[in-house]
């Protein structure tokens, strides 16, 4: 994948002339320190970047037109040292198109109790600095996260470094562009959807082109190319030994190659983070890709199958967001059930695209044919996921906006071994229990498809739903059937009223 600039988040501090310039240095000497604290501390996986005290509504506006228009910065922490009357700030606010992060914090830590006077008190008002900032973000609903403990908290850390990991993924979205080989899967309803609202809502923008454009993209690679891809498999993989170089079935793993090349160089020349195809539409190919969209996915590429674009780009971001960050993360599917009164457990697969980055073990490159879809065999990488604490996202257009959708899950071992099926799979059990989380999944018109991840957590997406201002409903150990439907219907009401509610 080509490289993208790195990002940085701005770190913003407001304050006032009433102090004096001495006042005025110390305040910018100590958010240079908290600055250089945080970078140094390690944990934050995007670098913050001090900005000069602002204490004038012209450097307050410059600075968020500057943010706006800087493609590095991929957002603001914004915190108030001291008091910055905060309708300096409104024509800054209203212009921002950036995340933002409140940092409720303040310079010092412990109160200093026998030696507090004046000068302490001017240099450490946050506590009050920080609430008239607060009203004016609500007061426009400005959206903004707000995290609060003194900057050397690890929890405060922690808490800042996974809202960068979503500022990053939502700065990827903009302006980032998906293509889409063939359209949906004939008479599918949830792979469907509205890209000019998705593009006004988040940033990136869906395209079509035929199958045969990228077919005439693999076309051009060389033979060379293959036989070294070929070789990469078989270093990395436990290949079939008829896939291998020399058997019988060589040629199906080395038009594989051809595949993933091709589509390869296809996205990077369109600039693309991802793609969808449809087994509907493959005029031109011989097979459905298996083996190179499994390895697209594991190098970062967003991936939706039958042409699920949401899910393509979701799975995008969750990757991008999930980078510095062990665990794996994969398009997945609700495939089948193990109904057993004493497991209820889901078997998460595709028909081939699961990505190798959750795998439990080295995976088998393998041949077998697809039930559907009428062309040659497919290659493709078999596996077991590990076991751990994951969640599966769903993103839905439900008309009149679209509509996150979590479900936090226990992946385990599968308690059995799948010796016949010949796809990558998953297995897990759901919170708070199956039927619960399956009768508020299908209550809240859940898709099928999902993107499935052992690094994003639930934090992030409640995140990455506040940035884009679309919904969020969650399912986890907490949830009742009762409380969550009347979420859903109190949701109706709030996002039919939102535009209406925009800044005041
Ligand atoms: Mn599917």
């Amino acid at each position: 994948m080509k490289k993208k600039p790195s990002l940085e988040i701005w770190f913003v501090t407001g304050s006032q002339h009433l102090y004096g310039e001495t006042a005025l240095r110390q305040v910018a000497a100590n958010s240079e320190a908290i600055v250089r604290e945080l970078n140094g501390g390690g944990g934050l996986p995007v670098n913050l970047v001090f900005k000069p005290i602002l204490t004038r509504p012209e450097e307050i506006r410059s600075l968020c037109l500057e943010a706006n228009a800087a493609p590095q910065c991929a957002g603001l922490v914004l915190w108030c040292h001291t008091f910055s009357p905060s309708k300096m700030w409104i024509g800054g606010l209203t212009q921002i198109r950036k995340p933002m992060l409140h940092l409720h914090t303040q310079f010092n830590r412990d109160l200093p109790w026998a030696e507090i006077d004046m000068d302490f008190m001017n240099l450490n008002q946050a506590a009050h600095g920080d609430r008239e900032h607060g009203f004016l973000h609500a007061r426009l609903r400005t959206q903004r996260k707000v995290v609060v403990g003194h900057w050397s908290d690890p929890e405060t850390r922690e808490q800042i470094a996974s809202w960068m990991r979503v500022a990053r993924a939502w700065q990827d979205w903009q302006g980032g562009r998906f293509v889409r080989f063939g359209d949906n899967m004939r008479f599918v309803a949830v792979t469907e959807g509205d890209k000019v609202a998705a593009e006004a809502k988040f940033g990136f923008s869906v395209n079509t082109h035929g199958i045969g454009d990228l077919v005439a993209v693999m076309d051009q690679v060389s033979d060379g190319a293959i036989s070294k891809l070929c070789a990469e498999y078989e270093a990395l993989y436990a290949v079939a030994p008829a896939l291998r170089k020399g058997g019988a079935r060589h040629e199906a793993l080395r038009y594989n190659a051809r595949q993933e090349i091709g589509l390869r160089t296809f996205l990077d020349d369109g600039g693309y983070l991802g793609f969808t195809d449809t087994f509907e539409d493959l005029h031109g190919l011989t097979q459905l890709p298996g083996l190179a969209t499994q390895r697209l996915m594991a190098d970062g590429y967003g991936f939706g199958g039958e042409g699920d674009w949401k899910t393509c780009a979701l799975v995008r971001a969750m990757k991008v967001m999930a980078s510095d960050l062990p665990g794996g993360t994969s398009f997945m599917e609700d495939y089948t059930y193990d109904l057993n009164p004493s497991g209820h457990l889901v078997l998460g697969a595709h028909m081939l695209e699961i990505c190798p980055s959750i795998a439990a073990d080295k995976p088998t490159v393998e041949i077998h044919p697809l039930g559907i879809g009428g062309k040659e065999d497919p290659v493709r990488l078999v596996f077991n996921a590990h076991a751990g604490p994951a969640i599966n996202v769903a993103l839905m257009d439900m008309g009149n906006r679209f509509r996150f959708l979590v479900n936090e899950v226990e992946a385990i071992v599968p308690p059995h071994s799948l010796p016949k099926l010949p796809v990558a799979r998953a297995v897990w059990k759901c919170q708070p229990d199956f039927k619960t989380a399956c009768a508020a999944w299908i209550s809240a018109g859940g898709a099928h498809h999902t993107g499935f991840s052992y690094a994003v957590r639930t934090g992030h997406i409640e995140d990455l739903a506040e940035m884009a201002g679309v919904e969020v409903a969650v399912i986890d150990a907490e949830t009742t059937l009762r409380d969550f439907k009347q979420q859903l219907r109190n949701n109706e009401i709030y996002y039919h009223l939102a535009p209406g509610l925009g800044r005041l």
